[in-house]
């Protein structure tokens, strides 16, 4: 099965509130994050490719759903959910995988 690539957008809104999306050169380096939801500073940040630390564009697509994801789900009426771990990254491969598959005609 063929994957289309995703591409990583610059911002995007959810209800009324814009989020900017990111890449920054040393999350890991700092964080030990490859990717942080900010809800406050409506931002996410993308650990990009760096010398020392390889990031495919898998890796980036399928970090980029899972903060989406922790986003998302805090604003729903279920905001403790973004707390699990292993329900946001489930959610998250799901949906990449649905939008890596996609077929459009
Ligand atoms: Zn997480």
């Amino acid at each position: 099965m063929k994957l289309n690539p995703i591409p990583i957008p610059k911002r995007l809104w959810m209800f009324a509130e814009q989020y900017d999306i990111v890449k920054v050169p040393d999350l890991v380096f700092k964080d030990n994050d490859n990717g942080q939801a900010r809800f406050r500073e409506n931002v996410i940040k993308l650990q990009d490719e760096v010398k020392g630390w390889p990031r495919s564009k898998e890796q980036q697509e399928q970090t980029f759903f899972h903060e989406l994801v922790h986003l998302a789900v805090s604003m729903t009426n279920k905001p403790k959910l973004s707390d699990d771990e292993v329900f946001i990254d489930s959610m998250a491969s799901l949906l990449h995988q649905a939008f890596a598959t996609a077929e459009y005609k």
